[in-house]
């Protein structure tokens, strides 16, 4: 898992010491990396390197909980797994389920639209975001969605806010729905048989809508093994969640098509197990051609054997992780091949971005917004790649 030692140039407790911090920077110039808990900071293209590192880590702690409307509102700081531990007390949670560590904060989580695999039942961050705090580049504290103070009229600001990794505002508080939590959570792993055609027809037959499946992956043999199931290939992995009798059909229909239980933990294990320095990226598809999308990522990765993949089946995403990438490797193997799909870049070793295709946000319309909320360029300049020559 990641694990990059940041140490802030400077932290803030409140949301004024933010809107302080943001004219401060006006005054001298110089922009400002957003930290929450600097985890996740190799993600996305290098931030310029003369950018103040704002630690936002003590801006924490829950402000508004009401276990009877499902809904919390926690500072920026405040990490997943203390909203966990909040909500549990009151058999509640909150059902987003990022790649990371349980030290991610929550408002990087919405800020880089983090979500992991039970977004196949429980959607995507701006899914369970019903409202944020921000400070603008002009020092400004402005609110969205729920808790509303003060609105923008005329366009959803928390959506807008929500997978822009900082770069409209500084997100100083998040409303989050909230979930009862299943009374029952169980997995069950489906080794995939090894003969021709077999991953393919369940690819094309997936166990995605069983009424109590609320994740479904594909991982290739290798991660299986780190996840502690012995295979020689794929193998698909059901969380099923729910009451005791819905997810018992579910279990035993899968083990009847030659599933077993899974190992105590996987998901977490999943979540971390994303060694540091790793490359990632992930290709996309329309839902109904992941099995070609799948094909696409192996094939790709044919020359590089501990690569570990995974798909989301109910989505159509297959995400790379390559562990001690080699940059030559990487840029010709997977960079510079066409492919059908999108596919995204989300961590890179610093050499190999320019070979990632231009950055996004550079049509008129999201450099426009871009100008309207941080008019001076101070936040996170260079994540979109927008100094690399657009
Ligand atoms: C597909 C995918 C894979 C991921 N894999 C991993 C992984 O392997 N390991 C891991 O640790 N995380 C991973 N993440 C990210 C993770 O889910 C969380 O978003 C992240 O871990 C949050 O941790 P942090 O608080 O340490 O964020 P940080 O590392 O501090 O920040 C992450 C990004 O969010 C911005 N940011 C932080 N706080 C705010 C804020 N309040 N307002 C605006 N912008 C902000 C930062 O500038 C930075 O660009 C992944 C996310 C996705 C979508």
């Amino acid at each position: 898992m990641t694990a990059t030692a940041v140490h802030p140039d400077a932290t803030v407790g409140s949301t004024a010491d933010v809107s302080d911090a943001v004219r401060e920077a006006i005054g001298t110039r110089r922009p400002l990396r957003i930290v929450g808990g600097g985890t996740w900071l190799d993600a996305g293209r290098p931030v310029r390197s003369d950018a103040r590192a704002l630690g936002l880590r003590e801006l924490s702690g829950i402000v508004d909980y009401t276990p009877g409307d499902l809904t919390l509102t926690a500072r920026a700081g405040t990490t997943l797994a203390d909203i966990d531990a909040a909500t549990k007390a009151h058999g509640q949670w909150l059902a987003l389920d990022p790649p990371g560590a349980p030290g991610a904060t929550v408002g990087a989580t919405i800020a880089t639209a983090s979500a992991g695999p039970l977004s196949h039942a429980f959607g995507l961050a701006r899914d369970g975001i019903l409202g944020v705090e921000a400070v603008t580049g002009e020092g400004g504290i402005v609110r969205g969605g729920g808790r509303v103070v003060k609105n923008v009229a005329g366009f959803d600001m928390t959506r807008l806010l929500t997978g822009a990794w900082g770069t409209l505002g500084i997100l100083t508080e998040v409303t989050v729905r909230l979930r009862a939590r299943p009374e029952t959570d169980e997995t069950v792993a489906v080794a995939i048989a090894p003969k021709a055609g077999a991953l393919a027809a369940m690819l094309c037959n997936p166990p995605v809508d069983m009424g109590s499946a609320v994740a479904v992956e594909l991982v290739n043999a290798a991660l299986a093994q780190r996840l502690g199931i012995a295979s020689d290939g794929p193998v698909l992995l059901v969380r099923l969640m729910g009451n005791a009798e819905l997810v018992g059909t579910d279990r035993a229909a899968l083990f009847g098509a030659g599933g077993i239980g899974g190992p105590d933990g996987i998901w977490e294990r999943l979540r971390t197990t994303e060694p540091a320095g790793a490359a990632v990226f992930r290709l996309s598809g329309p839902r109904a051609r992941i099995s070609d999308t799948w094909a696409r990522v192996a094939s790709l990765l044919a020359g590089l054997p501990r690569a570990l993949i995974h798909a989301s089946v109910g989505r159509g995403v297959v995400r790379c992780i390559v562990p001690d990438p080699d940059p030559v490797a990487l840029s010709a193997g997977i960079l510079h091949q066409p492919t059908a799909g999108t596919l995204v870049a989300e961590r890179l070793p610093v050499s190999l971005w320019g070979s990632a295709g231009r950055g996004t946000g550079r049509d008129r319309l999201s450099r426009g917004v871009r100008r309207a909320f941080d008019p001076h360029g101070l936040f996170n300049p260079g994540i979109f790649g927008e100094g690399d020559g657009g």
